[in-house]
């Protein structure tokens, strides 16, 4: 059986090319400072991979998923380039930047359990490449107090996404039991 088309496999190298061209002036917080678009490449692949994604406007949205919350990339862009699927998937992952920081936090929790069952993989995929990278490439100012409450932050959120993607919430429970007593090696060296 024929997976993708090749109008498929066309779309996601342009949402590739696309995405790697809004973020090119942007790194990770990390103190390895990864260019930003490895981020989005992660939560595709692990989406494909672990969460078994074969919908194509999912994995494109999975690209494309900070493209709004964090370059200059509009909604409209992004429908004109890849279709209202694609730009009803991107904008239900993206916060309202004009809200304050903590009240976003907030609303994410609150927010979760009423999403659509393909943002929902989205957000879990996003938590997870997340979570690893607080562990693996953590910003550099970061104390393990603030890590330890990212990771719980990022649990309340998962607790309403779970349903969605069994793959993906058992990837995500085995990144946060790895998470504590990664941080505490990681103190102790
Ligand atoms: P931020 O929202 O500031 O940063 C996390 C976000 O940054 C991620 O969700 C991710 O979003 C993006 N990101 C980019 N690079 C990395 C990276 N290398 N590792 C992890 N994330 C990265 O974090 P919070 O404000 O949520 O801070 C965590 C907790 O700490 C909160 O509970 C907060 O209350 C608390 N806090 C503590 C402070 C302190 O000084 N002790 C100060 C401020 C907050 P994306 O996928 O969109 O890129
Ligand atoms: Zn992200």
């Amino acid at each position: 059986m024929e997976l993708f088309s090749e109008k498929d496999l066309a779309r996601i190298f342009q949402a590739l090319a696309y995405a790697a061209g809004q973020h090119k002036d942007q790194r990770r917080k990390g103190g390895d400072q990864t260019p930003y678009i490895n981020h989005p490449i992660e939560v595709a692949e692990l989406l494909y991979r672990v969460g078994k994604v074969r919908d194509v406007n999912l994995l494109l949205a999975a690209i494309l998923h900070d493209t709004v919350e964090d370059t200059s990339t509009t909604p409209e862009e992004i429908e004109t380039l890849f279709g209202s699927q694609v730009r009803n998937l991107v904008m239900e992952v993206s916060d309202d930047k004009s809200l304050p920081k903590a009240e976003r936090k907030r609303l994410q929790i609150v927010h979760a359990p009423h999403r659509s069952e393909l943002a929902k993989q989205l957000k879990l995929a996003d938590k997870i490449c997340n979570i690893r990278d607080v562990i693996f490439h953590p910003p550099a100012d970061w104390s393990d107090e603030r890590r330890v409450e990212y990771i719980a932050w990022a649990s309340a959120v998962v607790a309403g996404l779970r349903g969605a993607n069994s793959n993906l919430e058992e990837e995500f429970d085995r990144v946060v039991a790895q998470a504590k007593p990664a941080i505490e090696k990681r103190d102790s060296e």
